[in-house]
């Protein structure tokens, strides 16, 4: 395939190909240049294609915290940033997955106004501006979940675009999105049940292209170990229903590992097996970033202090300068998602012509 951001046919063949080959390409959250550059330069040294992903906040940290129409700047910042992905990505060589995160209720204008810039920008430019949104209604009755998600979808199909749903509550909280779990971790209403996906799958497959974010014990964030218990089979079960009931090939649904950050390995790979095709990382890759300034701000802490030293007239601009500090946090995420595409496969598996 084209290096670039991939949509419609091409996205389907991508996530058919990670299905195919047993391995999950990291969808990284990202709030600015630095981290979607660092994001791009990572998968392009490891060979692998990338999902980035923006969270309503981060696109309105994108477009600056100084606009005051809120709302206003989560669709500047959302359009803002595909831009620059879409104009950066074929020269790092991969193929780009563009997707926003968790939209509850009340952002469901937020990506319907994303998609109606998407039309603009097929006008424009011919394509869209992303490959996919979500829609997290997981909190909600099925039905209403699951119509919301079709009457979105059902605008989405035509511009090439595909719609990533949430059945079951992921715990943990993400960006105001989300249930908090606290210690309820055996909650089984926190586990997606294989009748809601066979209801989705029916409702959803004849309409367009989509994935579930499902829930199996996955928390968004780190918490203490041997407090999360991940049950991969659950998503064992949902393919299987699917398989037996509707005699499809096996694993006919697009599974999406939410609360990816911290999990145990083993239960990861077990994951790839089910069809899980993406995981979503945020609170490692947001370590990652913030313990580098850290370090670095503790090495050269009188850089942090005087322009000048006030003593010895040493000046300090090479090293306050901010795109030495901020190199130091692109190298910090490029290092954390390098152990990321060898967890989940990718590792060497992009699409990309060369
Ligand atoms: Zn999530």
């Amino acid at each position: 395939m084209k290096p670039g951001v991939v949509f419609g046919d091409d996205y389907a063949k991508l996530v058919q190909n990670c299905k195919d080959k047993g391995y999950a390409l990291p969808a990284v959250n990202v709030v600015g240049t630095n981290s979607i550059n660092a994001v791009m330069e990572a998968a392009a040294k490891n060979n692998s294609d990338i999902i980035i992903q923006f969270s309503n906040s981060g696109a309105q940290f994108y477009a600056g915290k100084g606009l005051k129409d809120g709302f206003g700047a989560k669709v500047l910042g959302a359009v803002s940033a595909a831009r620059h992905v879409q104009l950066l990505a074929e020269h790092y060589g991969i193929c780009v997955v563009l997707h926003t995160d968790h939209a509850n209720r009340g952002l469901v204008p937020w990506v319907e106004a994303l998609v109606e810039e998407s039309r603009k920008n097929i006008a424009r430019e011919g394509v869209p501006l992303y490959s996919s949104h979500m829609l997290d209604l997981s909190e909600e009755p099925i039905d209403d979940n699951l119509e919301t998600c079709a009457r979105v979808l059902k605008n989405m199909t035509p511009l090439g675009m595909s719609l990533e749903i949430e059945l079951g509550v992921t715990g943990g909280e993400e960006d105001g999105v989300g249930a908090d779990v606290g210690d309820d971790f055996e909650n089984p209403s926190l586990y997606t049940q294989p009748d809601d996906v066979l209801k989705a799958y029916d409702l959803l497959t004849p309409l367009g292209h989509f994935s579930v974010a499902a829930s199996f014990g996955n928390v968004h964030g780190v918490y203490k170990p041997g407090n999360v218990k991940l049950r991969p089979e659950i998503l064992a079960a949902s393919q299987a229903l699917v398989v037996a009931d509707r005699a499809t090939d096996t694993n006919p649904l697009n599974f999406v590992f939410h609360g990816g950050s911290g999990s145990e390995k083993a239960k990861i790979t077990e994951a790839l097996g089910y069809g899980v095709f993406k995981m979503n990382i945020d609170t490692d890759t947001q370590f990652a970033f913030s313990e580098a300034v850290g370090a670095y701000v503790n090495d050269h802490q009188d850089a942090f202090k005087w322009q000048v030293h006030p003593e010895t007239g040493q000046p300090y601009k090479k090293q306050y300068d901010p795109r030495v500090w901020l190199r130091a946090c692109e190298e910090a995420l490029i290092t954390r998602l390098d152990e990321a595409f060898v967890d989940l496969g990718s590792r060497g598996h992009s699409m990309a012509d060369k």
